[in-house]
């Protein structure tokens, strides 16, 4: 008999993978948490039914999440990221020479548990010395941070439950004062296909305070609609400019750091809209 895993990404279509082995499946304080075995993806870790990432197609989100603010800083040395309890993202930040501390501040324990203990190539950095892993709210963590870090990582879930108020102006405003003066602040933001209101509700609140905002793309198989959307907000240096550091990566490099930017007309017109602060990509 064979077992398939489905992600209903809309009401209307879903993903569906072949079950090797299911290994692990409970209900965490914050969701319901899963680790399936597939053939096509490798493990993939599942929160309330949504795929969170996977071993075969991980690389391309983790990279760009992480690379374009880390090559846009010249010399990104405190970093945090939060949600990410995957480790993926940290995985990639401590590639640098310049990084002296990495704060991942996860709120659900088990997903760092359960990532160190099936998910071993995602979360190798969570044991870097460099790295400090916070179980706590995110939101909280930034509200208390004042000038604290060179580049704001937000890794977060969908916008539900805990991960609701990762997406508020609020948040944002307290990401800007938790950053230094030069500080870069990236969020991952869902779909353009399927979350269009969000992205260009949440590039104009970005964008309302940041003086550099902007949106770039990326590909990831396993998410809804196969193409993904990036934010990131800057207080002085150019997102799509790099500093070409050296760095091993399977999908980012400077090529991929600037046509990320280049959005097709679909995903402009969403940003259209914004106040005038926010940069649109010409
Ligand atoms: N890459 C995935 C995506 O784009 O959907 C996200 C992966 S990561 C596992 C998402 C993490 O955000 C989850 O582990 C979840 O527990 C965490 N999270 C949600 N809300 C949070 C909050 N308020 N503070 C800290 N972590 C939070």
């Amino acid at each position: 008999m064979e077992l398939w895993y489905t992600e209903k990404q809309t009401p209307h279509l879903g993903i569906t993978c072949l079950i090797k082995e299911t290994l692990c499946h409970f209900q965490t304080p914050y969701q319901d948490l899963a680790v399936i075995d597939t053939l096509q993806f490798g493990r993939m870790l599942v929160l309330d039914g949504m795929v969170q990432t996977t071993e075969r197609d991980e690389f391309v989100y983790h990279e760009m999440l992480a690379h374009i603010a880390m090559q846009a800083h010249p010399n990104p040395r405190h970093v945090l990221v939060v949600g990410g309890g995957d480790g993926g993202v940290i995985r990639e930040v401590i590639k640098y020479d310049s990084v002296e501390s990495a704060t991942l501040v996860e709120i659900d324990e088990a997903v760092i548990e359960v990532s160190k203990k099936y998910l071993p190539t995602i979360s190798a950095g969570l044991t870097d010395p460099r790295v400090t892993v916070l179980v706590t709210d995110g939101i909280e963590h930034v509200r208390n941070a004042i000038g604290k870090y060179d580049i704001i990582l937000v890794d977060s879930t969908e916008p539900v439950g805990p991960a609701i108020g990762l997406f508020s102006a609020e948040f944002y405003a307290n990401i800007y004062r938790a950053l230094k003066k030069d500080g870069i602040f990236v969020a991952q933001t869902e779909s353009p296909f399927f979350n269009r209101d969000l992205i260009q509700s949440t590039f104009a609140r970005i964008g309302s305070v940041f003086p550099l905002t902007k949106l770039y793309l990326a590909s990831v198989p396993t998410y809804p609609s196969g193409l993904w959307s990036f934010t990131v907000g800057s207080k002085c240096y150019e997102p799509e400019d790099t500093h070409r550091k050296t760095v091993s990566t399977k999908y980012y490099n400077a090529g991929v750091h600037q046509g990320s930017f280049r959005l097709p007309g679909f995903v402009r017109e969403l940003l259209e809209g914004s106040p005038r602060e926010a940069q649109i990509n010409v």
